[in-house]
Order: C-alpha cells, then structure tokens, then sequence
C-alpha cells in the first residue's frame, strides 16, 4: 500500500520546510493524471462501501469491556490465512437477502485507532440491480471472517465510538499508561494509535503545527441531576509533564464541555463511505455536486454518537469531534492573531464540510459558491496553464492551501510522474464530506466520488440499507437529472444543525424546493472551457450562466421527514417516492424489488421518528439503565451492557434470528426486520 510506504517521517518543523516542494510535486503529479484522464470515457458504473470496526473485549464475567489494541494481529492473521485467498463461502443466512455461493475475499484494511479494523468488499459492486442485494451478505461476511480472526472474546462491532475512551482507570487491553510523547494526551496513551509511523507522525505534527493539543470539546448533555455548571471531572489541571500540559491551565477546557485532547478522539471514530465511479470527469463532477446537499440529510439520518469519554453528549454525530480532533490550523489561521507567518485565515478543519462545487453544470449560480474560498492562486495559476479549467482548478487550489502533514524524507529525491504519492498527500488529509478522486497513476480505473458523511450503523443490514439508498440516489439523480443546488454555505449550516441532538425529528434544513428546475434560459451554452481568472484571488470561482430568479426562492427549511418521504401539501417528492418511481421506470424483479424495499422501509421509517436512530436508541438505552444516576455519567457498568446488547445484536443477526424479544428498546431501532 503507498500510503503505508516505510521511510523517515520528518518531524513539525522539518516537515513544514518542504511542504512547498511536496504542493509543487502534487501538482505536477495531479497535472499528469488529468490530462491522461480526462478524456476517458464509459469507464463502468462500480461502487464500494467501506465499514469500520471497533475491536473491543467482552466477556460475561468480566466487569469491563475493553478496547482491544490487536489490530496488527488480527490483520495478520487475516492476511496469513490461507482460505481466504481467493474466494470465500458466506455463512448461512435464514434472514435477509439470499448470498451467492462464493464472494471474492474482501479487504481488511488498517485504521488510525489500533483498536479499529476496516473491510471492504472483494472486488467493487457492479450496476446490476441484484447485485445489490449481495452487499448485505458480503458484510455480514467481512463480520464473520473478522470474527473468526480474533480471540473468543474479542468482537468487531459497529458503534461510531468506544462509549468510555479516555475515561480514567482502564479502557484498553493491553493496559498503557498515559502520557506519550506523541499526542501528550492527558487521558489516552500514545499506543491507542496505529504504531506505523505515519499515524503518530501525523497526530505529533498537528499538535506541533497547531501550537498545542487539539481541542475536542463536546456539550455535556445537561439531566436532572447532572451539576450546573458542569466542570469535566476527569480534566486534571496539575500536570507538568509536557508544555501542552499548560492547554487546560489556558481555558482549553471550558464548563459545560466534555474535553479531550487528542486525534485518537476524533480519528477513532468509525464511519461508512460509499466510493462511485462516474462514467467520465463531467458526471463525476456532476454526482460530486449533486450528492453534496444531501450530506447533512444522512448524517442526521445515521446519528449513531451521544456519549463521549464515558458521558452523555448534547450531540448526535461525530463529525465536529474528528474535524476538532485533525485541526491543525495555527492562531493566525484561525483569526485569533493577525497575519504574519502564516498566508491566510482558514475558516475551516481540513476535516470539514467541502466549501465549493466542481461541476460545469449551467445550471449552478454564482450565487450558489462561496464568494470567500480561500485558494491559492499560484497553484491555480499552474493548474491553468496545464490546461484545466477554472472550476475544478479552483477545487485544488483549495485544497492545496494545506499543508502536508507527513512527509518521508525519501519521496523528496526525485520526482516520480508515474506515482500520485505527492497529490494524494494532500489530497486524502482533506477530510471532505464529498471527496473528488482521480484516476491513480496507471489510469486503469475511473474518475470515483466518494459520500463520506454517514455514520456506521450498529448492523449490517442498516449498513447494507444506507449504502443501497445512496446507490440508489445516485441513479436517480443521473436518470431524472435532478437538481440539488443550494448556496454551499446553507449546505455547512445544515451540517452545523445534523449535530443537535434529535436532528433529525426535531431540526429542518435548508434543501432545494424544485428538484426538476431546468436550465436557466439565458446564457446557457457555457460549454467546458470558462475564461482563465487571470491568477485567482478572493473572487475564485468563474461566473456561470445568468440566473433566473432570486437564490432564495429556490430553498426553503424542510425537515429531514419532508426531505426524505415527501411533505403533505405535496409540493415537495421526497427522496424515496423518487427511488420508487425511478425502480418503477426500470426492470427490476419482483423479487429483487422486495428485498430493495426492505432498506427503502427501514429508512422512511427512520426519517418518520417511526425507528429511532442509533443515537437515539443509546440514549434510551442508558436512561432505562438501573446503573444510571442521571447525571450524564455513562459508568463501567452501563458501558458494559450497552456494548454486551450490541454484540448480541450482531450476533442475532449473524444467526438470522431477527431482534424480536431482545429488550432494552431494540425494536424501536430496528423495527420487525
Ligand atoms: P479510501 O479509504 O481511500 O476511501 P478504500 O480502498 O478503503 O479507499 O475504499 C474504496 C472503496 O471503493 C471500496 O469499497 C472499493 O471496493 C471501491 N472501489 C474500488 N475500485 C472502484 C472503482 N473502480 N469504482 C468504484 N468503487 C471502487
Ligand atoms: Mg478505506
Ligand atoms: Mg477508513
Ligand atoms: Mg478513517
Ligand atoms: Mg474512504
Ligand atoms: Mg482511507
């Protein structure tokens, strides 16, 4: 794997010295690739999804359940094991969808959190409809062969995070104490994070590059007898060991905040992405802006995260945590002083919502960019005169006001125009909700958008009926033509709102009235090439066709309900009567049609408050709980049973039982399925 490529990672203020020479290089490598494949056409209709996986321990006896830091061993084992090699039987499923006979093996992959796995799919999905009734299996598959790799008692689980990490006294297995030199957390140890050297580098150098620790301050969810003001009592104001022991000491720790210090916090969250292959650039970019509105929609429709660092949080999702956790932006980035070292304010974590839209479509306004997109016009300037055109050189310079983190001593020596190690050094630390990818070096596949905003959900089959909808979104979007435009600022403010706790029965978003609007009348015709900006500035983006009314008629607040199921003036379609109609337009059979209805159920039902979401259900969960003492504490032994419930999910659903007659609330998560 490139990525994992061995060599000297230079550390903060070395690395920073070259992170001109790694843009410069990034550049020409990124050059490279697009003009090879911009012109590639009817590249094939694939897709894949990525799960991630806590490892924790449990056992019945055993008091505590623990994160288990056996990453290196487990993927070992998987990758030692000989039956894997090619082809793979699934395990018997009674519920659900039927599986093939055989699976290509799938992929384990490593994460920042030693106590995290990955798995992908064997090889990517392809267009066939009954195609994708085979994702459920295949995931419960990667569950099993997962499983199957670790210790009796040791479980792959999907929960967004480990409910008591960082919590004092003991939450992994093998116990570490803090503090490292690496993340100088207060409350986990450097061994939390995967021991290859690029992921302590990357934690050491944002903190360096920062000036101090990362700031993950989470509200306290406030019940009756949590104190008021609340002060984080696990926060110790005493310790002299590291200069960054001074952050708490400085009001890095404000009242009413669950307070942590470290990526591991945020990085150690797990998620599910979905990567689709366009069939060439131009609809690549199109998806890219399409999908981007309806980001903050899922991820208030997958909230899986209310407790953090063993309390409850007044939040639902864990996108802010990771943004917080990798924001490596210095005082002078972040307006708190004026400019003088650094070259611009940053609004935004390079972990954050993305800030513009790539596509040539006529049918984006102006209006709809961000007229402040920090860029940097050199790098456009360059992109420019390599031949491409403004929009998506805009979207790179963007990126490229970043600096690389990690940087191996060794990549520097000469540059490689058959690789994109460089570009993709900064390209895959923009942690975007949406991300753009290029083909790699060989070209051998195609232009891919990535929709990274969802949450993982506790099973596979919410897992499989996530990734199934977006798939699903996708064709409609192509096949209807629909039109999700809305200023890209009201797209950050909606991400803002996914956090509130019950975002999704109790909060609206800004979405687009008219999916079906047409081209405006005028102006249109602006083809592929729009006028050169003459080396960029504050104004980046170029100015597409004139428009046809004002920007604000066209969105209005909607809940996430009205969104996804239609609203009862019947002005607005709704998400899945469009899925319908679309699976009506087209030959589906009877019975794939019924298994895709299943997923399309599970989420109308989740966006009607009909099903509760992952969030909510925790919540309930440890309210319901004898041990609670509402006070916001998620104690040892709550933590216990709420991970011993979710095993049991898993494994109900690993036995095609069903969750009828679980308890503890799971039929209001998971309904009859
Ligand atoms: P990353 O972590 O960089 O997002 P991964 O390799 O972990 O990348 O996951 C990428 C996903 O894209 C996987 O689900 C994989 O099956 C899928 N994929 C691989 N090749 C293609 C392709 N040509 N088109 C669409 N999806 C693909
Ligand atoms: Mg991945
Ligand atoms: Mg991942
Ligand atoms: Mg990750
Ligand atoms: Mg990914
Ligand atoms: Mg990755």
């Amino acid at each position: 794997m490139g990525l994992l490529a061995l060599g000297t990672a230079l550390d903060w203020p070395e690395a920073k010295t070259k992170a001109h020479h790694v843009r410069a290089w990034g550049i020409k490598q990124l050059l490279e690739i697009w003009n090879k494949a911009k012109v590639k056409e009817r590249d094939a209709m694939l897709w894949g999804d990525e799960v991630e996986y806590l490892v924790v321990t449990y056992s019945k006896d055993d008091p505590k359940v623990l994160l288990s830091l056996r990453q290196a061993d487990i993927l070992a084992a998987l990758a030692g094991d000989k039956d894997l090699a090619k082809e793979v039987t699934p395990p018997a499923s009674p519920g659900g969808t039927k599986p093939k006979d055989k699976y290509p093996s799938p992929v384990f992959h490593p994460e920042f959190g030693r106590f995290m796995l990955e798995a992908t799919p064997g090889k990517p999905w392809g267009i066939d409809f009954k195609e994708l009734l085979h994702v459920e299996p295949d995931m419960k598959l990667r569950r099993a062969i997962a499983k199957d790799h670790m210790l009796p008692n040791e479980y792959p689980i999907t929960l967004t995070t480990f409910p008591r990490i960082g919590s004092p006294g003991v939450f992994t297995e093998p116990h570490y104490p803090v503090s490292g030199p690496k993340l100088r957390s207060q409350f986990v140890p450097d061994e939390i994070a995967n021991p290859h050297i690029r992921f302590p580098t990357l934690a050491a150098n944002i903190r360096s590059r920062r000036g101090r620790k990362v700031q993950v301050n989470v509200p306290v969810f406030r019940d009756e007898n949590t104190p008021w003001p609340w002060k984080d009592p696990t926060v110790n104001y005493d310790l002299h060991n590291w200069p960054e022991d001074d952050d708490v000491r400085n009001g890095a720790a404000p009242d009413n905040f669950i307070h942590m210090d470290a990526m591991a916090f945020g990085m150690g969250s797990c998620c599910l992405q979905i990567t689709f292959q366009a069939k060439n650039i131009t609809e690549g970019r199109k998806m890219y802006d399409q999908l981007s509105p309806l980001g903050p929609i899922l991820l208030a429709l997958t909230a899986a995260t209310p407790i953090y660092k063993g309390f409850l949080a007044d939040t639902d999702v864990r996108w802010n945590q990771i943004s917080k956790a990798v924001d490596d932006r210095t005082a002078e980035e972040l307006g708190e002083k004026p400019l003088q070292n650094d070259r611009w304010r940053i609004p935004k974590s390079r972990y954050a919502s993305n800030s513009t839209y790539i596509s040539e479509d006529p049918r984006l306004r102006e209006e709809y960019l961000d007229p402040n997109l920090v860029i940097d016009p050199e790098i456009k300037q360059q992109l420019l005169d390599g031949g491409m055109d403004d929009r998506l050189a805009t979207h790179f310079a963007h990126l490229f006001i970043r600096d690389p983190i990690v940087i191996f001593n060794e990549d520097l020596e000469v540059l490689d125009l058959s690789k994109t190690d460089h570009f993709e050094n900064i390209q895959s630390t923009n942690w975007q909700h949406m991300r753009f990818k290029p083909p790699p070096a060989d070209n051998n596949i195609g232009w891919r958008v990535e929709f990274r905003p969802m949450e993982i959900q506790i099973t596979d089959f919410e897992n499989a009926a996530f990734s199934v909808f977006m798939v699903l979104i996708t064709r409609v979007i192509l096949s209807f033509d629909l039109n999700f435009y809305i200023p890209i600022t009201k797209v950050d403010e909606n991400m803002e709102t996914a956090h509130k706790r019950d975002a999704v029965l109790q909060e609206k978003f800004w979405f687009r009235r008219n999916l079906f609007s047409s081209r405006p009348s005028r102006g249109s015709g602006s083809g592929t090439n729009t006028p050169r900006s003459g080396g960029g500035g504050s104004r980046a983006n170029s100015r597409p066709p004139s428009p046809v009314g004002p920007v604000e008629d066209e969105y209005k607040l909607m809940t996430v309900n009205e969104v996804i199921n239609g609203d009862e003036e019947g002005e607005f379609p709704g998400l899945i009567p469009l899925v319908e109609s679309y699976l009506d337009s087209v030959n589906v059979d009877v019975a794939t049609r019924c298994q895709l209805a299943r997923y399309l159920d599970l989420i109308r039902k989740r966006a009607s408050g009909e099903l509760w979401t992952a969030a909510r259900w925790i919540r309930e969960f440890v309210k319901g709980h004898e041990g609670y003492r509402r006070d916001s504490v998620v104690s040892e032994e709550v933590n216990k049973d709420l991970v011993g419930n979710v095993i049991e999910i898993g494994e109900r659903e690993a036995k095609g039982k069903g969750f009828k007659g679980l308890g503890r609330g799971v039929e209001k998560l998971l309904g009859g399925f």
